[in-house]
C-alpha cells in the first residue's frame, strides 16, 4: 500500500516514510492509496472472532503488504493485550470502554501501535528517532508509556502548563529514561502550533530525525479502527442499525470510525460529539470549516479549536458536504450539560462516566429525541473516570474509587522543563540543546 498526502495525491510514499514523516512535508495528511473492503467472509463471521483476529485481519489488509507477517502479528498482539468492553447503560445504549490500557484512556490503542511499528522501523535506522507530541492530556501519557523505553527513540511531550488534569501529568512527566516533558506556557494549540513548525523547520530536520506521535499519525489511526469491528461483532445479533458517537477533539478517533465503515463495517451513523470546541459540528451546519482558539472545558482532551484529522475526514468524503452530513450530525454540548448528564447516569443507571464519554452520551441522546428510529446507540468512553478525579467527585458529590494504576503514577516525581512562552524560537533553542545532550 501507497499513502499520499491530503495535500496532494500525487505525492506518494510507502508506510515506512509515512509512519517516519508523520506529517506529510506539504503540510498534508498521509492516507492509503486505496481503501480496502473486507470480504463478505469476514463480516459473516465476525462474531465468533477475538478481538486480536480482528484486528490482525483488518490491519493485514491494510498495512499488510508493508511488513513481514510475524512482525504484524507480534504488533498486534502487543497492541490488544486489553479488553474494549461493552456496557449496556440503559436500553439499547452501550457504553464501549475503551480505557482499560496502561494509562486508562482510548489512546493507548494508538501509542502502543505505533511504538511497536516505529520500533520496527528503527532498527533499519541508524540515528535515533525523536518523537514530537503535543498533548491536551491523555496523547501525551499514551505516547510516553507506550515508547518508555523503546530501543532506537526518544520523545518529547509539549503540554500546557496548568491545563492537564494532576494525574494526567504525572503520567508522563515522571517516567524519565526517554522521555522529557516540556510545559508551555499556553494552550494546546500553542503546543500543537510549536509541534507542526518544528517539522518545517529545515535545520532541525537535518539535524535530527523527528517524527510526530499525534493523531496526524496514519499508525494511529489504523488501530482506532478496530475497535468498531470489535464492538459492532458483539452487536450484529440483534440485528439492528448501529450508531456510533465519538466524544471527539483532533477526530482521529472518528476518523478510524469512519476508516472501518469504508471497509465495509455497516455502521449506520456517527455523531461527531463535541464540547464547546465545535469547530466540526458548526461545519456540519453551515458548510464552514472555521478553526478558532480552543477554549477550557471539563473535557479537556477535546479542547482542541483547529482539528488536524478533519483533513482526513473531508479526504474520505471528497469534500462532499452532503455526503458527509448524512452520515455524521454534529453535537455540541456545554459543560453544565456533561455535568448534568454524568450526575443523572450516575443516580439513574448506576454507572459512572467520564466527562468526555458524557459527551458522546449526550449525542445519543440528542440524536434519540430527533430521530425516532429504532437503533443500538455506542458511545465510546475514551477513558477512565479516575483521570477526571476532581472533576468527577465535585460532580457526583462523591469520593471515587482510583484504579491502583492511577494511585502508583500519582506517587511519581514531576520533572518537566518550562517553556516561558509559546514562541518557537525559544522551542527550537531548547530542543537543540536538549537533544544534543541526550
Ligand atoms: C483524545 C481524547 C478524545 C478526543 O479524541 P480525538 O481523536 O482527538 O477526537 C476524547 N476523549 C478522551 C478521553 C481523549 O483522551
Amino acid at each position: 500500500m501507497k499513502y499520499y498526502s491530503t495535500n496532494n495525491k500525487n505525492r506518494k510514499v510507502t508506510l515506512r516514510e509515512a509512519v517516519i514523516e508523520g506529517l506529510a512535508p506539504d503540510n498534508g495528511l498521509y492516507m492509503p492509496e486505496q481503501i480496502p473492503v473486507l470480504p463478505p467472509s469476514f463480516f459473516q463471521t465476525l462474531h465468533e472472532r477475538t478481538f486480536k483476529e480482528i484486528a490482525y485481519e483488518v490491519a493485514q489488509s491494510l498495512i499488510g503488504d508493508d511488513l513481514p507477517k510475524t512482525e504484524l502479528g507480534r504488533i498486534i498482539d502487543h497492541t490488544i493485550q486489553f479488553d474494549a468492553p461493552l456496557v449496556e447503560v440503559e436500553k439499547d445504549t452501550f457504553a464501549l470502554e475503551l480505557f482499560h490500557g496502561p494509562t486508562l484512556a482510548f489512546k493507548d490503542f494508538g501509542a502502543r501501535f505505533m511504538s511497536q511499528l516505529l520500533g520496527y522501523f528503527a532498527k533499519e535506522q541508524k540515528q535515533e528517532i525523536t518523537v514530537l507530541v503535543a498533548t491536551s492530556g491523555d496523547t501525551g501519557s499514551a505516547v510516553a508509556n507506550g515508547f518508555l523505553g523503546v530501543e532506537g527513540t526518544r520523545v518529547i511531550v509539549l503540554y500546557p502548563g496548568g491545563k492537564v488534569s494532576d494525574i494526567q501529568e504525572k503520567q508522563f512527566t515522571t517516567l524519565g529514561k526517554n522521555i522529557t516533558a516540556i510545559e508551555v506556557d499556553g494552550t494546546f494549540d500553542d503546543c500543537q502550533s510549536l509541534v507542526k513548525q518544528a517539522f518545517l523547520d529545515g535545520e532541525l530536520k537535518q539535524k535530527f530525525f523527528l517524527t510526530s506521535a499525534n493523531s496526524i499519525n496514519i499508525s494511529r489511526l489504523v488501530p482506532q479502527s478496530f475497535y468498531y469491528f470489535y464492538a459492532y461483532s458483539r452487536l450484529v445479533k440483534q440485528n439492528k442499525p448501529v450508531i456510533f458517537s465519538v466524544p471527539s477533539g483532533n477526530f482521529g478517533n472518528l476518523t478510524g470510525g469512519v476508516l472501518a465503515s469504508k471497509m465495509g463495517l455497516p455502521i449506520y451513523k456517527f455523531i461527531a460529539a463535541t464540547n464547546v470546541n465545535d469547530v466540526v459540528p458548526v461545519y456540519l451546519e453551515t458548510k464552514e470549516f472555521t478553526p478558532r482558539p480552543s477554549k477550557q472545558t471539563i473535557s479537556n482532551a477535546m479542547d482542541v479549536g483547529n482539528p488536524s484529522n478533519f483533513a482526513r475526514l473531508n479526504d474520505i468524503f471528497g469534500g462532499d458536504h452532503n455526503a458527509i452530513t448524512d452520515f455524521i450530525k454534529g453535537y455540541a454540548f456545554t459543560d453544565s450539560q456533561t455535568s448534568k448528564v454524568l450526575a443523572e447516569v450516575y443516580a439513574n443507571k448506576g454507572y459512572l462516566m467520564d466527562p468526555h464519554g458524557a459527551i458522546g452520551y449526550l449525542g445519543l441522546r440528542q440524536y434519540r429525541e430527533e430521530n425516532k428510529s429504532d437503533f443500538i446507540g455506542v458511545f465510546l468512553e475514551t477513558a477512565h473516570p479516575g483521570k477526571f478525579k476532581d472533576t468527577v467527585e465535585h460532580v457526583i458529590g462523591a469520593p471515587i474509587h482510583l484504579p491502583e494504576v492511577l494511585q502508583n503514577f500519582l506517587q511519581g516525581r514531576k520533572n518537566t522543563i518550562k517553556l516561558g512562552t509559546g514562541e518557537y524560537k525559544n522551542f527550537k533553542k531548547l530542543l537543540l540543546e536538549e537533544l544534543v545532550s541526550a
